[in-house]
């Protein structure tokens, strides 16, 4: 074993290979996606199964299929992804699994690159999973081969709910061996036990309401992810022992703390730092601090033997209240009079992550410590969200939006039909993945953006809401077999007029470029025979297809007109690969353009309508004083749009 500093998706991986995982499948998404990447790179030395299926449903029903025969599985996917695959999950969390399953459901606090800030620990509770939190790489690591012990213990899928910070944070920590992966199972048939019916459905509702209600929450009272930290609890005062009825509370400290996941970490950084920072402080020496590693079933002893000894707690943790809430119903239900504060009265912000820096200001306040001349004392939510610690926070970054690359050939798109459609009255229904920044100015093409998939059937609402409304979807090659093609089904079946608009670039380009069933190549190595997404088309019964490359303004404006003229559904297939993979797949690029400043006017239609990032206005004018355009050698692709946009042919 060797010391390296891994990665806390790497962590999950190698915590995942050590329990001997003999199948693992997920669809990308950030913060989640290198886990599978991390278990591909030692299938070989395994022998464990991978791969990207095509969405998370996909991926947990191949999962379910393995672990009924007995195997170890193991499911990623970020946090929306877990409602693609609601429905197996909660029925598998009825039906129960063999061999252990875990899925890794990774939250995004921000949110950063997620459309909400689903917290997996509701769903946990919501799905009856039991659940873990971890707070670091190495937390992590161990955290998921427990995860595996205790489905194959109680019979249920588990999940584990990493947060951004700590998917992608490193810590040092020993290489595991790896060795081969379990001897896979051998499947039995047992109707009983693997046919989902209602009355079975019925009495595992029962068994699965003991184990979550009162099995798991006293093993994971004992569980080392859960404990009281910093002051040591007096002696004699466990849960055991009801609260005096006087009111009085045999108490050592007033005031308390507890947190989970990332925020732990946070909390105990900021006791440090005030601790440093007021050497002669004798309440922060002890300060006691809850940690809940496993959120769901919660481990209520150790909660109320917690709550039995402060009479002031806050709770830090990110997303939505749910340790708060679970503390607040045990207090409640064993009449512990004492108060807790978090999220629901304004404590803590509600939205977004959190930060050392909030933390310790909240700290602060709460301990009613002298802040230090040049720190600013922040006590609200909505101030602390701002972090204005002086002497601690780092400058602030320039804010840079957002932007397709230079190159992208999704401009391309978003340009025909922009030019295509002009002056018509239109529906731009957008989706998830670099695309959406079609929204972006001065594209401005994506009137709306939901969830994966929903393009397509949201340009029905439109189209059938208002007949004389040209309907555009925009949806990409991934997207497509993730969850667009039931909504073309609709669309034919139900009689819709739109046009569909496939922006093939060959790969999952927003997270992490990952292939997908048009590529050709699955996550085991293997060459396969790519499925065409243009016979998909034709086989639903959409006509006319066009397949055009966006770089050609003059075909792809032409098709589109044509799309949108024709009756029914239509579809134009924009081809041309990200420019991050584009060399790797054998194209030639020609080099980066330039600007003749001797035919340049400096109308600026190039930047205006196009907003590639290696246009932008040089201080060099030409005769007429007009400030001239330049071109960033180092990002400009020779993609050439822009040479098609200027009167006067001024690119070159
Ligand atoms: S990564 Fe690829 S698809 Fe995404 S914006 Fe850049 S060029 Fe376009
Ligand atoms: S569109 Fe052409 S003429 Fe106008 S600023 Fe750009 S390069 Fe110059
Ligand atoms: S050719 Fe023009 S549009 Fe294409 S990358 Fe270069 S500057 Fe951007």
């Amino acid at each position: 074993m060797s010391k390296q500093m891994i990665m806390g998706n790497q962590a999950i991986a190698l915590g995942a290979l050590k329990a001997g995982v003999n199948l693992v499948a997920g669809y990308p998404g950030t913060p989640s996606s290198e886990i599978i990447e991390f278990i591909a790179k030692y299938k070989d030395k395994t022998g464990t199964y991978v791969e990207w299926s095509v969405n998370e449903k996909a991926a947990v029903e191949v999962a379910a299929g393995a672990s009924y025969a007995g195997s170890r599985t193991l499911v990623t996917m970020k946090q929306v992804g877990l409602n693609v695959a609601s429905d197996p999950v909660m029925c598998l969390s009825y039906v129960g699994v063999k061999g252990g399953m875990v899925i890794v459901s990774a939250d995004d606090p921000g949110p950063i690159s997620s459309q909400t800030e689903q917290d997996t620990r509701n769903f946990a509770q919501y799905s009856k999973l039991p659940c873990f939190d971890p707070s670091t790489p190495l937390e992590a690591y161990e955290m998921i081969q427990e995860a595996f012990e205790v489905s194959e213990k109680y019979n249920t899928p588990v999940l584990l709910r990493p947060t951004t910070r700590v998917d992608h944070a490193y810590e040092s920590m020993d290489f595991p061996e790896l060795g081969p992966c379990r001897e896979p199972g051998i499947f039995e048939k047992d109707s009983k036990r693997w046919v989902i019916f209602p009355r079975s459905s019925y009495n595992n509702h029962k068994r699965i309401f003991e184990r979550n209600e009162k099995i798991l929450p006293k093993v994971f009272s004992e569980s080392k992810w859960n404990k009281i930290g910093g002051e040591s609890l007096p002696l004699g005062c466990t849960s055991s022992q009801p609260t005096p009825s006087n009111g009085e509370h045999p108490r050592n400290a007033p005031v308390a703390f507890a947190a989970g996941g990332i925020s732990y970490c946070y909390l105990m950084e900021a006791i440090e730092i005030l601790k440093r920072e007021n050497p002669d402080n004798a309440q922060l020496q002890n300060i006691p601090v809850l940690k809940i590693g496993t959120p769901y079933p919660f481990p209520k002893d150790l909660a109320e033997k917690f709550l039995r000894n402060y009479s002031d707690i806050t709770v830090f943790e990110e997303l939505d209240p749910v340790i708060e809430e679970n503390l607040i119903r045990i207090a409640g239900r064993s009449c512990i009079d004492c108060h807790i504060s978090g999220k629901l009265d304004g404590i803590v912000p509600v939205a977004g992550e959190l930060s050392v820096e909030i933390i310790k200001n909240i700290l602060i306040s709460k301990l009613s410590i002298k802040a230090e001349s040049e720190a600013t004392v922040v006590t609200s939510a909505s101030e602390g969200s701002s972090a204005s610690f002086k002497e601690t926070a780092a400058p602030e970054l320039p804010v840079r939006p957002p932007v397709l690359c230079a190159g992208c050939p999704h401009r391309g798109a978003f340009y025909a039909v922009k030019q295509a459609m002009k002056n018509q009255k239109t529906a731009y229904c957008g989706d998830i993945g670099c695309y959406t920044l079609g929204n972006a100015q001065p594209l401005d093409m994506t009137d709306t953006c939901l969830c994966m998939g929903a393009d397509i059937t949201m340009a029905q609402g439109f189209y059938h809401n208002e007949p004389d409304r040209k309907c555009f979807s925009f949806i990409g090659d991934s997207t497509f077999f993730a969850s667009g093609i039931t909504g073309v089904v609709n669309a034919v079946y139900n009689q819709s007029h739109q046009v569909i608009c496939i922006l093939d670039n060959s790969t999952t380009a927003m997270t992490g470029h990952q292939p997908h069933p048009g590529t050709g190549l699955t996550m085991m190595g293997e060459i396969v025979d790519k499925i065409s997404i243009k016979k998909i088309l034709e086989a639903i019964g959409v006509s006319p297809i066009f397949e055009v490359d966006p770089f050609n303004q003059e075909e792809s404006v032409k098709a589109v007109k044509e799309a949108a003229e024709s009756k029914g559904v239509s579809a134009v297939i924009f081809k041309s690969p990200c420019i991050a993979i584009a060399a790797k797949l054998g194209y030639k690029f020609t080099g980066a353009k330039k600007v003749d400043a001797e035919k340049c006017i400096g109308c600026r239609k190039c930047i205006n309508e196009l907003g590639c990032p290696a246009l932008s206005v040089s201080l060099a004018k030409n005769a007429k004083g007009k400030q001239l355009v330049e071109i960033d050698r180092a990002l400009c692709t020779g993609c050439g749009l822009c040479s098609q946009v200027c009167p006067t042919k001024a690119i070159f």
